[in-house]
């Protein structure tokens, strides 16, 4: 069995963008305004500060500047799109990202869509997803070749950013040597910030691909007959012996965090993944662990669109 780890990765991109940055800081000289991320956070959910956390502790690390906007809960759906319009105009911010779940009084839809597309480097606007579905996206990690400001994009065509786990997903692949072409992938999930975003770039990579949800029937027998198998569901330990076959890879989105009992009788959190890794890891060829799996590319994928973003507003 191969273990697919994502930190090893995640630590040779990491200093690739920190000299790619560091090199460009050095030939701006004065005129240097840092690859700049705003973060939107309404309210004070605790999952969200850590995901914050350490995306404030990339982007110390890389070069990177971000400004973490915190909102009250409460807030008005117009206010906070005044306030992200505002980040819109501004040429010295190069992403903009707001920060899920947002409280139940407001759209995901209509604040994902506030974001001006070309500095949406979570790629979860309808602009960015519908380039997503158009095939309109680069799947290597070349910079865009384009104007001088944001304003000349207008007449680039601009392609979209890959949202953040989708990225990540290939960029393991990828760095593995595993092939997708012409494969069977089965993605179990198909929320919009994960699982379609996922199927869609492995359509785009040539495989034949199957997307189950809670309604599916017979899931099992249908996860069996991928060469692929991706699980977004946030289930932990879900995933089974009776899933997996052998010879399969596969790969698990899932976070989520769990109480369990230390051997004193003590309870301790610990981050669980969709499988039940323990008892399906040796019957497939290759799996990802969670934690150290795809989540550390996640981070490194939103830096990378940020960068490549910031990339072409110096052009
Ligand atoms: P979500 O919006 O709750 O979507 C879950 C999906 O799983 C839905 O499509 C749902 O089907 C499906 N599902 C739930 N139970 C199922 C079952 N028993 N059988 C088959 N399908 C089932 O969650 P999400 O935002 O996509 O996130 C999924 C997981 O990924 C979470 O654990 C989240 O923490 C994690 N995540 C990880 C990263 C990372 O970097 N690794 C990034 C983002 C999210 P229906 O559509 O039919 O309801």
């Amino acid at each position: 069995m191969i273990l697919l780890r994502g930190t090893d990765i995640r630590d040779g991109k990491r200093e690739n963008l920190r000299s790619r940055i560091n090199d460009i800081k050095e030939k701006e000289g004065d005129k240097f305004i840092p690859p700049t991320l705003v973060i939107f956070q309404i309210g004070d959910n605790a999952s969200s500060t850590v995901y914050i956390g350490q995306k404030k502790k990339f982007a110390e690390y890389v070069g990177a500047l971000v400004l973490h906007i915190n909102l009250p809960e409460y807030v008005s759906e117009s206010d906070l799109i005044a306030e992200i319009n505002n980040y819109n105009m501004d040429d010295s911010v190069h992403g903009i990202i707001v920060q899920l779940p947002l409280p139940r009084h407001l759209s995901v839809h209509n604040i994902t869509n506030a974001i001006d597309y070309r500095k949406d480097v979570d790629g979860l606007s309808s602009t960015s997803l519908g380039l997503l579905v158009q095939r309109n996206f680069k799947l290597d990690n070349d910079v865009i070749k384009g104007g001088e400001s944001m304003d000349k994009f207008k007449n680039l065509d601009f392609k979209g950013f890959i949202p953040a786990t989708a990225k990540g997903v290939i960029t393991l692949l990828d760095e593995y040597g595993i092939e997708v072409e012409g494969k069977s992938v089965c993605v179990i999930g198909r929320s919009v910030l994960v699982g379609k975003p996922i199927s869609l770039v492995m359509l785009a990579k040539n495989a034949t691909v199957t997307i189950c949800h809670s309604r599916t029937a017979n899931l099992n027998e249908i996860t069996k007959r991928s060469d692929i198998l991706i699980s977004a569901i946030g289930k932990p330990g879900f995933i089974d012996k009776t899933f997996v076959r052998e010879n399969q890879i596969l790969i698990d989105i899932g976070i989520t965090s769990v109480d369990v009992k230390t051997g004193e009788g003590e309870n301790v959190r610990k981050v669980c993944g969709d499988f039940d890794f323990e008892k399906i890891k040796d019957a497939v060829e290759a799996i990802t662990p969670v934690p150290g799996g795809v989540g550390p590319l996640t981070v490194v994928s939103l830096f990378e669109n940020l960068f490549e973003s910031f990339h072409n507003s110096l052009l």
